[in-house]
């Protein structure tokens, strides 16, 4: 160590550091209108710009709050598995990024699920913190999916998922790149037994998720100008060598060409979600009942076309 490393560089990582210190303290916030904002407004309007709307992202327990009924929710433990199991290292440890992530977010991993109500329906809900190395989906990630998808079948309640993801953890690797597999299966798990399975998509929600668990919702909801697509704009502008329109991979243009069914303000997430669940949970009722009384009609028509002929 000489002494530029010595005393320079401690002491310009303190002035930056103060700096950021004060980030954190200070009351003000900016948003890509580039207004300025009072944070407290923006918080008591459920992080969307009073100025021009923007939904900014939420962390779990923000969405669990404005989500569920009276605020009232429980948190359910996901199982974690081994930390890092390819000791990867690229710019830093991986095991040191999960640390910081960790103190950040104050979770195990990026997907949190909790259980409580809505509209007076118990229902279980997912959702992903951006802070967390982009939202990124590993191994823990998938276990706490399928443990969400687990707890809704056992207790028969729907499973609704906020997704905000970069895509896949890349410090996994190929075992990041299963959990896709994983979660697809327990999406079908879900569908085998009739439980309604809605995923919104918020700001961003792109790679190996939108690849996977994240487009398979009975219905898809997209919050305003959320971000959804796979591969990034410049990759397929590059590929396809064609200047991409304006609002490309924005959630009103992939709803305008059939990717997803809605695009719903925050404000307006629980009243449609609950209307919907309120359709959708007696439709899987009455499916249930009518399973058998199906068989028989479909025998007699049978019968029928077989007289007939
Ligand atoms: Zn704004």
């Amino acid at each position: 160590m000489n002494w530029i490393t010595k005393f320079i560089k401690p002491k310009i990582k303190a002035l930056f550091s103060k700096k950021s210190q004060d980030n954190k303290d200070n009351l003000w916030t900016t948003c890509e209108c580039k207004n300025l904002i009072y944070k407290e407004d923006l918080q008591s309007n459920l992080n969307c710009c009073p100025k021009c709307g923007a939904h900014h992202k939420l962390t779990c327990a923000e969405r669990f709050e404005i989500f569920f009924d009276n605020k009232e929710f429980e948190i359910i433990e996901t199982p974690l598995p081994k930390d890092d199991p390819l000791n990867f290292v690229d710019s830093k440890k991986y095991t040191d990024r999960l640390k910081a992530a960790r103190k950040k977010t104050n979770q195990d991993d990026a997907v949190s699920i909790a259980t409580g109500k809505l509209q007076n329906t118990q229902v279980t809900v997912g959702a992903q913190d951006f802070r967390f190395i982009g939202g990124s989906f590993g191994a823990a990630s998938g276990e706490a999916f399928i443990h969400g998808v687990q707890h809704a079948i056992e207790n028969k309640t729907p499973f609704i998922f906020f997704s905000c993801s970069g895509g896949q953890r890349m410090m996994e690797s190929s075992i990041a790149l299963m959990q896709m597999t994983r979660t697809v299966l327990a999406v079908n798990e879900l569908k085998k037994h009739n439980l309604p399975y809605i995923v919104v998509l918020t700001n961003p929600t792109t790679g190996g998720v939108t690849a996977s668990w994240a487009m398979l919702g009975d219905i898809l909801i997209a919050e305003p100008k959320a971000v959804v697509g796979f591969a990034g704009r410049r990759v397929i502008q590059d590929t396809v060598r064609e200047t991409l329109p304006e609002e490309f991979q924005t959630a009103e243009y992939v709803r305008d060409h059939g990717g997803l069914d809605l695009v719903v303000e925050r404000k307006y997430l629980r009243s449609s979600i609950g209307t919907l669940l309120s359709v959708l949970l007696k439709k899987a009722e009455t499916q249930a009942n009518t399973d058998a009384a199906n068989v028989v009609t479909l025998d007699k028509s049978l019968q029928r076309s077989s007289k007939a002929l």
